[in-house]
């Protein structure tokens, strides 16, 4: 078997172009656009690739992107002050800090500071809470893309085996609780998981986000199952990788996501459409 490969471009694509449709109208009913607060402390080069490509999406969706850079020895007071005035803002929807930050800011105070309301990344605990309850309000923009993805398939995921490898509070653990939601068998395995190869073995749906690349064998694969691989490494010789061999994985594997062009583009259009929800939420309803 050669899996299909499951296209995150065309889908963040599609997203995005409704996303901007849709701001369009917004704009023609004489509402605002929708607003992103992009706040950057310090300057991590892989940071500031993501911040840019937050900052051309938002361009590319008409949402009005709104950058503050901070000098990376910025007190947590003067950050925190900066999110009390965002949450105050009419003109703002959204709230983003892109993490990690400088080891003297304490990163969970920072992501409790900001609105729920305003918190587009999902990361907030109100909204991890809202998703663990089976009512998700604002939902982490990876898990929710590949979601976006899955159901792209037409996969029925009712009573599957799922398995999630990693349990990040931005990846792993939001996937798992989406994953429930989808009515699959959800395990989640991490670094004191004993057995990771059985495990794998008996997932139909596979999502890997660990940052390893080539933790997860291609044999390990059982044959038609969905591979959603969400690592991206860098290798010394400049190739972008995921965490699962792909080459071989994709001989066994019914579906599976390329690294780059599966899950990353859809992270992005997920925080577009989570933005102009937010900005819909504040005008209209
Ligand atoms: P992270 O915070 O470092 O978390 C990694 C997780 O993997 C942790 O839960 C860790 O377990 C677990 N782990 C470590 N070694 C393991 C092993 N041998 N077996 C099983 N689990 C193991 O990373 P992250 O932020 O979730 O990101 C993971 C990867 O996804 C990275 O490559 C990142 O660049 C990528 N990523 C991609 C996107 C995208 O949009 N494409 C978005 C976010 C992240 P413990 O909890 O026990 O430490």
């Amino acid at each position: 078997m050669t899996a299909k490969l499951i296209d995150g471009k065309s889908l963040a694509a599609a997203t995005k172009a409704r996303v901007r449709g849709e701001v369009e109208a917004m704009v023609a009913r004489g509402l605002r656009p929708p607003g992103l607060a992009v706040i950057m402390v310090g300057a991590n080069p892989a940071s500031e690739i993501y911040v840019r490509h937050k900052r051309n999406a938002c361009r590319e969706c008409g949402i009005l992107s709104v950058a503050h850079d901070l000098d990376a020895s910025c007190s947590q007071n003067r950050l925190l002050e900066l999110i009390d005035q965002l949450n105050a803002d009419p003109a703002i929807d959204g709230i983003l800090v892109q993490l990690p930050l400088p080891g003297h800011i304490e990163s969970p105070a920072v992501v409790e500071r900001i609105d729920p309301t305003k918190d587009v990344d999902g990361f907030h605990p109100y909204n991890v809470g809202r998703l663990a309850q089976r009512r998700p309000f604002i939902r982490p923009c990876t898990p929710l893309g590949i979601v976006r993805l899955i159901e792209q398939t037409g996969l029925d995921t009712y009573g599957r085996n799922a398995v999630v490898v990693g349990a990040s509070n931005i990846v792993g653990r939001p996937m798992a609780l989406e994953l429930l939601l989808l009515g699959a068998t959800t395990t989640i395995c991490h670094r004191f998981t004993f057995d990771l190869e059985d495990q794998v073995r008996r997932a139909e749906i596979l999502v890997v986000a660990v940052g390893k690349p080539g933790l997860v064998k291609g044999e390990w694969i059982r044959e038609g199952a969905m591979v959603i691989d969400v690592g991206m490494n860098r290798l010394p010789d400049g190739k972008l990788v995921g965490d699962v061999e792909f080459e071989t994985a994709r001989q066994r594997a019914g579906w599976i996501t390329p690294v780059p062009g599966g899950v990353g583009p859809m992270t992005v259009a997920m925080l577009m459409s989570n933005t102009l929800e937010s900005a819909l939420r504040r005008q209209e309803r």
